[in-house]
């Protein structure tokens, strides 16, 4: 795969990635709500690349499982356009950049329980409750569609974790019971946030996540077989371009130039369309929940490889 001129070849820049944007100190932050994040050591960092031509480049810790969080919102999101399922949803859930923090209880009921975006918690439970209308497990299906789309298994819903979480899902329960006051939910809240906290609870690597997000790279082409249509996955693209970093969206655009989504657990999923998908992972966190390092290696990345849409 041809990167810029002066780019030495992908595997020895991933290699030069890791070796200067691994965390040498333990600064950031962990989210307080997921216990089970804090026990993660500060300096793991992996990164991995799946190009529409096959081919598969990582480095470092890129093939330790962690947290996908919400990054699981893009691939829900898929799940819901899937086969023209998408059918009233986007009455219920808008597409804008909130700018706001990802779980902000004060734009949902001034704006009557319509979220901003699928990307944003209460859009999530809005996108999860829609999926609920056809399966009673949107947890399992989605480990079922990361898996297949992944390529092998490996990935598994983390219920350990998942279970300390729900333990402590105050603000989300309170997001889903707005949703539901405004009548924009159909499921008891409780089923919707413990569907939507398993999923955010999904474990999986760098590489299987870069895999997994191939097709939206790719107009919509999977590992074994077509996913979305051309249509929707540009417009998956356009929205993590927009609303994948919750209120840091313009920051990362500019810093990156690339559609992504993030997690909590310090993952980062990013698109060039028609080249790649890659996957970074750094546990620790900025002020907005973005993973501190692996934000910065996507900036690194992308000045030397020249790959942006823009
Ligand atoms: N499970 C997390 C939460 O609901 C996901 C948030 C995120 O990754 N931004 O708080």
């Amino acid at each position: 795969m041809s990167t810029t001129l002066s780019a030495p070849p992908l595997g020895l820049l991933l290699e030069d990635i890791v070796r200067r944007h691994r965390p040498r100190q333990n600064a950031g932050s962990v989210p307080t709500n997921i216990p089970f994040l804090a026990t993660v050591p500060f300096d793991r960092f992996g990164i991995a690349v799946a190009t529409t031509s096959g081919e598969v480049f990582s480095s470092g810790d890129a093939g330790v499982p962690f947290s996908i969080q919400s990054i699981s919102k893009v691939f829900t999101l898929a799940m819901a356009l899937q086969g023209g399922r998408s059918a009233g949803l986007w009455s219920r859930v808008l597409r804008e950049p909130s700018g706001t923090s990802f779980n902000s209880l004060v734009q949902l009921e001034a704006e009557k329980g319509i979220p901003r975006n699928p990307f944003i918690n209460a859009g999530a439970l809005v996108v999860t409750d829609h999926l609920l209308e056809e399966t009673p497990d949107a947890a399992t299906q989605l480990l079922r569609f990361l898996t297949e789309q992944a390529g092998s298994p490996g990935p598994f819903i983390d219920e350990a974790a998942a279970a300390g979480e729900l333990d402590s899902s105050s603000r989300n329960l309170a997001l889903a019971h707005f949703l539901k006051d405004f009548g924009n939910l159909t499921r008891p809240a409780a089923v919707v946030v413990e569907n939507y906290v398993r999923q955010c609870s999904i474990m999986m690597t760098c590489v299987q996540l870069a895999k997994a997000g191939l097709f939206l790279a790719n107009n919509g082409q999977g590992t074994s077989g077509t996913v979305l249509s051309p249509s929707e996955t540009k417009r998956i693209g356009s929205i993590m371009l927009t609303c994948g970093m919750y209120d840091a969206a313009g920051e990362f655009a500019y810093r990156v130039g690339l559609p992504g989504k993030s997690g909590v657990g310090g993952g980062i999923l990013v698109i060039v369309p028609g080249r790649c998908s890659i996957c970074v992972w750094s546990p620790r966190l900025d002020a907005k929940g973005n993973s501190l390092a692996g934000t910065a290696a996507l900036a690194d990345l992308s000045d030397r490889t020249g790959w942006s849409v823009f």
